[in-house]
């Protein structure tokens, strides 16, 4: 777009509120991409699972932020005692600080991955280098904790920038976003929430969930542990199964 509208400025010059006209515009269209979590027009967007998953009666549940020495053992209890599955999208330089959590949930058979390695909220200001280091420093902590190489990468709030394609793709990498989102960082009441998770009980469904930065409820549990065993529960009663996304994806 940038050379079209420069050949443009030198071609006719006398339009050239049109043109500037033009490269806002395009420019707009690209920055509402990157703020729209779902959006799949600055690339692939994984949002929800294959059909064939969701054929299978499939659903995914998700869990950002992390590791965190309170919550995810809390969450790792939960599921095991519900015998679910979940993915970790987990950050860089939490997993170094502790290590031992990430082996945990693969131990447990969830599957970890890639959520960038500082979190920083101006992750999409970066350019193509800085993305990349972000993400290839997680991969490399990441894969010698968990043995595998991460597939996945989800971005910081969902937020990303034209750039980041190029760079998963050269990385071998997806990004997967959510189908529906809890909240569960914001909101304290775990009756909304629940009642708002409820709502997302259905074949082919990411879920989007915190064991990092969750809110706390008024007794100072964490939302995503207070909601986890009736929401666990709702899926079970609808006769679907938690699967990591390694499982309906591969
Ligand atoms: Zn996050």
């Amino acid at each position: 777009m940038h050379g079209i509208v420069g050949i443009g400025l030198i071609l006719d010059p006398s339009s050239t509120l049109i043109w500037l006209a033009l490269l806002a515009s395009n420019h707009g269209v690209l920055t509402l991409g990157g703020l729209l979590p779902k959006a799949k027009i600055l690339g692939p967007n994984i949002t929800h699972l294959p059909q064939a998953a969701t054929a299978k009666g499939q659903i995914a549940l998700t869990f950002d932020d992390g590791p965190d020495p309170i919550v995810t053992p809390q969450i790792l209890d939960i599921l095991e005692k519900h015998q679910a599955k979940a993915t970790f999208f987990c950050i860089g330089h939490l997993a170094e600080q502790h290590p031992e959590l990430i082996k945990r949930i693969v131990r447990q058979g969830h599957q970890v991955e890639n959520h960038s390695y500082s979190h920083n909220t101006t992750f999409a200001f970066n350019g193509s280098k800085g993305i990349s280091e972000e993400i290839k420093r997680t991969q490399v902590i990441l894969t010698k904790l968990t043995g595998y190489t991460p597939q996945f990468f989800r971005p910081i709030a969902g937020i990303r920038n034209p750039l980041l394609d190029p760079v998963l793709c050269k990385l071998g990498m997806r990004l997967v976003s959510w189908s529906h989102r809890s909240f569960d960082t914001r909101f304290k009441n775990p009756h909304w929430m629940l009642r708002r998770l409820k709502k997302s009980v259905a074949a082919g469904n990411i879920i989007l969930l915190h064991d990092g930065n969750a809110a706390r409820t008024h007794e100072g549990i964490a939302l995503s542990v207070a909601c986890l065993p009736s929401f666990l529960k709702s899926i079970t009663d609808a006769g679907l199964t938690t699967v990591t996304l390694n499982e309906s994806f591969l």
